[in-house]
């Protein structure tokens, strides 16, 4: 599935950090936080276009079986 291109909500060209996301997610192996922050990508309703996404929701099921680290708490702790 691709990615949309510019966010739902705020117009904001996503589809450009795709690869990079994805590159840091699996090859540098960074959690998902990290990987959006070097992106910078701040705005929830853009980190949630790429959080979201099909092939994401796969990478980041099949890293939370490998490891116990607490990637949503530590998401939702920025929002806070
Ligand atoms: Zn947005």
């Amino acid at each position: 599935m691709i990615i949309p291109i510019t966010c739902f909500n705020c117009g904001y060209a996503i589809s450009q950090h795709w690869e990079d996301y994805i590159k840091k997610i699996q090859e540098e192996k960074k959690d998902e936080f990290t990987a959006l922050a070097e992106l910078r990508i701040i705005r929830y309703c853009c980190r949630r276009m790429l959080l979201t996404h099909v092939e994401s929701i796969n990478i980041a099921i099949a890293k939370r079986q490998l490891s116990e680290t607490p990637m949503i708490s530590k998401m939702l702790l920025t929002f806070l």
